[in-house]
């Protein structure tokens, strides 16, 4: 039995850093429980509100009353509450706007003046999709001969079993008359039932079987399956390079979780949700997979996160926004390519979700593996320090070499593709071996300068230059999807010589197809990939060997598995270095890495060629050289000297607007007050700034940025919390608060 609560503390998805309190009326004591839904007045507005408890000994006369509870059923645990409450604490963010974040949008019902909310839960309500179903009824030999259409039909359900409407439309046209005679003669019954979108339903997999681990993936598994046995919170670093059997140890992992009735938590960056993948999980396990990705839509999104709150999916496997999965009993959170930006939410709720896979995984007492190839320099000083446990797989499977690598110097020179380079690349073409050349810009060149005036065309809404894509005939804003007619003339002094500077993908193709005119060369990048399923024709195109040179940008670079690539070829190897960042040598370091693994992952040893203007530089050469301990030590060896995490933490507050002055004047003013807050609290923390963010225009709106740099956590929030108290922000400019930033543009 339920205690009925009779005043409730309910939070509501705005930006206000507090939850209400309302009074139950009579007739919704029964209904308006601990995890639901509930209507509730605010101000003049009516509001979905989240009931988080009960609120009996408010001090708060005169209390109002809820209107409607919109749930038949609990939409989050006990445990969920914890998990969101701290998340609300550490990114001093509302409650009631992590919750929401943490629902499926298809839950949410628009609330309007005036309008009373419908009736949600998880049996379906009125989003889900429900279909009639046929099956076999109890009469065998009918009184009365039905049509031979109907006849057909009747053994199509005997076969079936049981079978939807729509499956039998689909091969016997429109049969609702038989269907209706088929069920007066007893032959079939028919009822709804709700049906879930299969993500799965076009696909057949082949059962695949656990592989003999090697020692390496031996050892890793048996300390995941003991802290598994002990349902002790236990974080691991899995560290091995690409191919080394990452994936296989995190299957049998799982597996042993499965047995001990234990349900698992995949995360993974969009980039690497492939069928691929996805694939893989399938043909190990069969059911109970749920998906989460990107391209579903809110009502299959919803349908995936019920299947979830029922308990019929144990696996879990989805991109950032699967870390607040309705999960039951989670013993094992994994996170793939755990060092990837895309973790990290950049609007809104700006959670880190391979942060938090650790912290619901010590509220879950799960064990919690982080895997890469190449970990963030952040994980690898937590490993170094014992706050991860490292299980290290640093070999490939079967004893594949790492590819040899040659660094080219271009000092000096205007050509994309170098002699060394142009001759690797015709020897494997002419031995009918494939190659891959990345470059991590796209389009033809990143940018046009007038040879009258010596001006760069640039975005009208943005400080950025427009890039020359030639196939398109435009010159475009990267950012804010501007385009004009290209190459056109000057917009400053209407000159008609526009010089083409830095090379993209779609020049690098162009000069491939002439040092080579006979070759098969394709180019993915987000321009040729936009296109639904586009990405996956130039992936199969690859593998069944109809394309010989595969040109792209960092697209290339993730995830794939190109067994007959021999070659690799990476222009403009600090292409990444030149950013505002202070984690820019570490990107770099992890997308060579990744690149020069692209190569001899068959049967025949691989070799990369890397090109770049400083072959010098740390981050290049370690990673030409296969040295990453030398990298990681050389890194934070810099971060430490200049107060960088691991060894500080930071938060980043972005102030924009449309007008210039205001946004400047908020900034001042915001930094000032922080200094003065920063003064009374005696913090030790460094108010940086304010200073134009690298793009100090975005999309038309003018950009500052005050970076806090804090020796520990606590000092940092304190100063955020005290701010957010005492800050008062005008309504013509926007101000985020961003709590361990990883964008920095
Ligand atoms: P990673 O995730 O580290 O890139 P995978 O787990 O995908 O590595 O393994 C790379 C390839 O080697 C896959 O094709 C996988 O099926 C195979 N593999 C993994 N472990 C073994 C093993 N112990 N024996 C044989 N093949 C293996
Ligand atoms: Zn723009």
């Amino acid at each position: 039995m339920t205690v009925p609560l009779h005043i409730i503390e309910v939070a509501i998805p705005l930006y206000l850093d507090k939850t209400f309190h309302y009074r139950v009326p009579e007739r919704l004591l029964k209904e308006a429980l601990t995890g639901r839904r509930a209507l509730v007045p605010f101000g003049n507005r009516r509001l979905t509100g989240y009931i988080l408890g009960d609120a009996a000994g408010s001090e708060i006369s005169n209390l109002k009353e809820i209107i409607e509870v919109l749930d038949s059923e609990p939409l989050w645990t006990s445990l969920e509450l914890e998990f969101f409450r701290w998340i609300a604490s550490y990114y001093q963010h509302p409650l009631g706007e992590v919750v929401r974040t943490a629902l499926p949008a298809g839950i949410n019902i628009q609330t309007r003046k005036g309008t009373s909310g419908e009736q949600g839960d998880l049996t379906g309500g009125k989003k889900a999709r429900r279909e009639k179903f046929y099956c076999p009824g109890p009469v065998l030999e009918p009184s009365r001969q039905p049509s031979p259409k109907a006849l057909e039909i009747v053994a199509v359900i005997r076969d079936a079993g049981d079978i939807s409407a729509g499956e039998l439309r689909k091969r016997f046209g429109a049969c609702t008359p038989q269907l209706k005679r088929l069920i007066e003669l007893g032959l079939s019954t028919a009822e709804e039932r709700e049906v879930y979108r299969d993500p799965f339903k076009n696909s057949t997999v082949k059962r695949d079987e656990p592989r003999c681990l090697h020692s390496h993936q031996k050892e890793a598994l048996d300390a995941i399956s003991d802290s598994l046995d002990q349902q002790q919170f236990t974080p691991f670093l899995l560290y091995g390079v690409t191919g080394s059997g990452k994936t296989e140890v995190y299957l049998q992992a799982i597996a042993h979780a499965l047995e001990r009735g234990q349900n698992a938590l995949v995360l993974v960056p969009e980039i690497a949700l492939t069928p691929q993948l996805t694939g893989r999980f399938q043909a190990r396990f069969g059911g109970g997979i749920a998906i989460l990705h990107s391209g579903l839509s809110d009502g299959e999104r919803y349908d995936e996160w019920r299947r979830i709150r029922r308990g019929l999916a144990r696996i879990v496997i989805g991109a950032r926004s699967a870390i607040f999965a309705p999960l039951d009993k989670i013993g094992i959170i994994i996170v793939d390519e755990e060092h990837e930006a895309s973790f990290k939410q950049s609007d809104g709720l700006r959670y880190n979700a391979r942060d938090l896979a650790l912290v619901r995984g010590r509220m879950a007492r799960a064990a919690v593996v982080l895997g890469s190839a190449t970990p963030s320099v952040t994980t690898i000083h937590a490993a170094q320090q014992g706050r991860l446990t490292l299980l290290e797989l640093p070999e490939r499977v079967e004893g594949r070499p790492m590819p040899r690598v040659e660094l080219v110097a271009m000092k000096g020179s205007k050509e994309t593709l170098s002699a060394a380079l142009s001759v690797c690349l015709a020897e494997t073409y002419e031995q009918g071996r494939q190659a891959i050349v990345f470059l991590n810009r796209r389009g033809f060149a990143t940018f046009l300068v007038c040879a009258d005036c010596g001006k760069p065309l640039t975005c009208p809404n943005c400080s950025v230059t427009l890039t020359y894509h030639r196939q398109r005939g435009q010159s475009l804003c990267h950012y804010c999807d501007y385009a004009v007619p290209a190459p056109g003339t000057c917009p400053s002094c209407n000159g008609t010589t526009l010089s083409e500077l830095g090379a993209g993908t779609e020049k690098l193709e162009h000069d491939l197809k002439e040092l080579l005119p006979s070759a098969r060369v394709l180019r993915m990048d987000s321009d040729t990939t936009s296109g639904k399923g586009s990405h996956e024709r130039l992936l199969s195109r690859m593998n069944d060997g109809s394309a010989d040179i595969l040109v792209g940008t960092q697209m290339i670079a993730k995830g794939h598995d190109f067994p007959e690539v021999t070659l690799v070829g990476v222009v403009n190897a600090e292409a990444s270095l030149g950013m505002p960042d202070f984690r820019a040598a570490e990107r770099t370091f992890q997308l060579l890495s990744q690149v020069i693994g692209r190569a001899g992952r068959g049967e025949t040893p691989g070799r990369v060629v890397v090109q770049a203007l400083d072959t010098d530089h740390y981050a290049i050469k370690s990673a030409a050289e296969h040295d990453a301990a030398g990298f990681y030590r050389e890194e934070l060896e810099f971060r430490r000297e200049a107060g960088y995490p691991p060894f500080a933490f930071l938060a980043a507050f972005a102030i924009s607007g449309m007008s210039e002055q205001a946004v400047s004047e908020h900034a001042d003013t915001t930094s000032r007050l922080l200094a003065r807050l920063k003064a009374e609290l005696k913090v030790r923390v460094e108010v940086l700034g304010p200073a134009p963010s690298p793009i100090y225009r975005l999309r038309n709106r003018f950009r500052r940025q005050i970076l806090l740099k804090g020796a520990n956590r606590s000092d940092l929030h304190r100063l955020i919390t005290s701010w957010l108290q005492q800050a008062s922000v005008m309504s013509t400019v926007r101000i985020s608060v961003d709590i361990d930033p990883v964008d920095m543009m």
